[in-house]
């Protein structure tokens, strides 16, 4: 016979041990971090960054890409009398599709240093800002940015380190190294919902990167991730048309794996193309920026992008740009003359053409 002391032992040591598992698995839960990219780090080096976003029902990836933002320069002065906030309240009218975004994308044109300090030597144009001045953009959404580009090297190596202790420090997803190298860094999985999700940033301003490279690059990621989005910094400035070379580029990329290309740099928006049912966006222009010398150096394009098994769904938002300060077209003549623009600096068969012109361009996968 059990005595009333042995049951209610049973009862308390049975209630200890099944807390035990459930605090061992939300400690489980709680470890969304990763230590990644510390390959070729010492060990206080490490750069750790968030990988897992918690998203509890099943529905379409969610994505808004944007081009180039610099912070520097004319930017940091207009800064200085307006908050971030206040810079980006022309973009409100969108707020409900940066909610519902699970990554919202730019290039970070320049390097993020320590209280945004400029280290020798000094170029031409060399473009530093500390992370506080990001702190806009997070509240925005932004979560993520590709450093990949000719202006990431501007504060040496050490801007470099910088970058992306300063990024990983404030929990954003960042890839990408100085232009014309891929290593390590030029790749970052994020996991959404049951999805794995590859970032690569690529950069080819002064100097192409290795082929090989970035065929090795590809067809190692395509192995590991259910979508590739490949953000690559390219093409010639001020000019709408796509060069050859940047198609060619785009096509082994897709060739090789990649499911979405977008592309900046050129800071004025060029075309698309669709190629092996692959996009390819050719230059989503300017975000934010300080070339007030004309208004395609201030007209960018925004995309937003709804994913799933069948389709990707992407919604075209133009914006026009005033001291730095981005607002979405509301105009229907103006968006409809953008979206013609956009049309002509395109390569893309009738069906598409049509299909854009009323801003929404669903791709079958
Ligand atoms: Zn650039």
């Amino acid at each position: 016979m059990i005595s009333n002391k042995t049951i209610w032992l049973i009862i308390f040591s049975g209630l200890i041990i099944i807390s035990g598992v459930f605090w061992w698995n939300i400690d489980r839960l709680n470890q969304g971090q990763d230590v990644i990219w510390n390959k070729n780090l010492k060990t206080e080096e490490k750069v750790v960054v968030k990988t897992e976003l918690e998203i509890k029902e099943k529905r379409p990836l969610r994505f808004m890409f944007f081009g180039d933002v610099m912070l520097d320069r004319n930017v940091a002065n207009v800064l200085e009398k307006k908050n971030m906030e206040e810079l980006l309240a022309g973009l409100s009218s969108k707020d409900d599709y940066f909610k519902k975004s699970d990554i919202i994308s730019a290039n970070l044109e320049g390097a993020v240093t320590n209280e945004g300090k400029h280290y020798a030597p000094v170029n031409l144009y060399d473009f530093a800002f500390p992370v506080e001045r990001l702190t806009g953009l997070e509240q925005r959404g932004f979560n993520y940015f590709t450093l990949a580009n000719n202006h990431f090297l501007d504060q040496g190596e050490r801007g470099v380190k910088e970058s992306r202790e300063n990024l990983a420090k404030e929990n954003f997803y960042f890839s990408g190294a100085p232009d014309a190298k891929i290593d390590d860094f030029s790749r970052i999985d994020v996991k959404i919902e049951d999805k794995k999700v590859a970032l690569i940033g690529l950069s080819m301003v002064y100097n192409h990167f290795s082929r090989e490279k970035a065929i090795a690059l590809l067809s190692q990621t395509k192995n590991e991730v259910d979508l590739i989005i490949v953000n690559i910094h390219w093409g010639n400035e001020y000019e709408h048309l796509f060069n050859r070379y940047q198609q060619e580029v785009g096509h082994y990329l897709i060739e090789e794996g990649a499911d979405i290309i977008i592309g900046h740099h050129p800071h004025v928006v060029q075309g698309m193309e669709i190629y092996q049912g692959k996009p390819i966006f050719y230059s989503l222009g300017n975000f934010i920026f300080d070339q007030y010398f004309s208004i395609p150096t201030q007209t960018g394009l925004a995309l937003y992008l709804e994913i799933d098994e069948e389709e990707l769904i992407f919604k075209f938002f133009p914006f026009s740009s005033k001291q730095s300060a981005p607002t979405f077209k509301e105009d229907k003549i103006e968006i409809e003359n953008f979206l013609n623009d956009f049309i002509s600096w395109s390569e893309i068969d009738q069906e598409y053409s049509t299909m854009l012109k009323s801003g929404v361009l669903e791709v079958k996968r």
